[in-house]
Parts: structure tokens; sequence; C-alpha cells
């Protein structure tokens, strides 16, 4: 991993260490902690170079698809929540990175793969203090061109994903 990289990373996790999706609350006590009922089965995407960071605290990584070839940590339910990686700080948002005549642009926008969470519902308002952290978290991510080009690419999918299924359902995210 690069220092950029690494740099990069930490400032993330650190932007991310106390933010929560709910103010105050605990928002697994809504749902009986839905995003994290995961079993040996469950994984949760990495960022590139974020691997090597996890290893070192006892998490178990493996290859997977979809994550534009880069690995996935295994998700049993379980873990260090300090040391959690930044997929599950980020959730049920995501920091969509998209550029606009050469300027980079990050937005946090709820992930459409978190249909688990009750907080991804219509009617549901995510607070600004996380949507703020997560934007923060994703611009300091986008330092790193490597850690940059991940998140536009996954922002691409992420966003069609969305759009299709806004056609499809009338769903809108
Ligand atoms: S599923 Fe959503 S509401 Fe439930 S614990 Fe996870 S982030 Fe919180
Ligand atoms: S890795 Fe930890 S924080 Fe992330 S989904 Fe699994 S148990 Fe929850």
């Amino acid at each position: 991993m690069t220092d950029s990289a690494l740099r990069a990373l930490k400032n993330a996790y650190a932007v991310l260490k106390y933010a929560t999706p709910l103010e105050n609350t605990d928002c697994g006590t809504i749902c009986g902690a839905a995003c994290c009922s995961g079993n040996k089965n469950d994984c949760m995407f990495l960022l590139p170079g974020e691997d090597e960071l996890v290893k070192r605290n006892g998490f178990t990584v493996c290859e997977t698809q979809g994550n534009s070839g880069y690995p996935a940590v295994l998700c049993n339910g379980k873990c260090n929540r300090n040391a959690r990686p930044l997929a599950c700080r980020f959730f049920p948002l995501f920091p969509a990175v998209t550029e606009e005549n050469g300027r980079i642009r990050v937005k946090a926008i709820v992930d459409p793969r978190a249909s688990v969470c009750p907080l991804t519902l219509e009617n549901v308002e995510i607070p600004r203090s996380f949507k703020r952290a997560v934007r923060k978290a994703g611009l300091y991510l986008t330092r790193d061109s490597e850690i940059c080009a991940y998140l536009k690419k996954m922002t691409a999918e992420l966003l069609e994903i969305s759009e299709l299924r806004s056609r499809l359902c009338g769903q809108k995210y």
C-alpha cells in the first residue's frame, strides 16, 4: 500500500470512528442490528489497500466478485467495532464520487445495496451530521488516485442500480 492510500484510509477511518447513522441512538436497537447479522458466507467489500489494514486487526480477507478486483472481509456478525472496515462505517450510505469538468465531487448517497436497513425507507431522513461525515471521509479518500478511481467506478455501478430500481419499482434513492 502506498503512503498516500494509507493516509487517505486512516483519515477516513478517523472521521467515521464515532459517526453513526442516527444521532445519540444505537440504530441497531430498531432493527436487531440487521446489517451485522451475517454468517460466515457474508462479506463486506474493501477499498484498495484496506485489506492490509483489516488483516492487522484480525479480520479474515477473501477474494470476491463484484468489487472491481479488490477483496472483501469475511463477516460472521461479530467484530471489533473500533476496527470495522469502511463499508461498515459508511452503511447505509456510500460516498459517491463523480467528476464534472475535471472537478471531483463527493456526495453521500443511500447505497442501493443496503435494502436490509430500515433507514433507507423513503420516509426516513438520515441525519445531516452522518451524511457530512461520510462525505468528509469520501473527500479524504479521493486524495489517493487508486482509491478515487475505485470510488468513481463503484459510484457508477450504484447509480445504475438505483436508476434501474427507480424505473422498475418507482423507488427513489
Ligand atoms: S441495518 Fe441500518 S438501522 Fe440497522 S443497525 Fe445497520 S445501519 Fe443501523
Ligand atoms: S464486519 Fe463487523 S461492523 Fe461490519 S457488518 Fe460485520 S459485524 Fe457488522
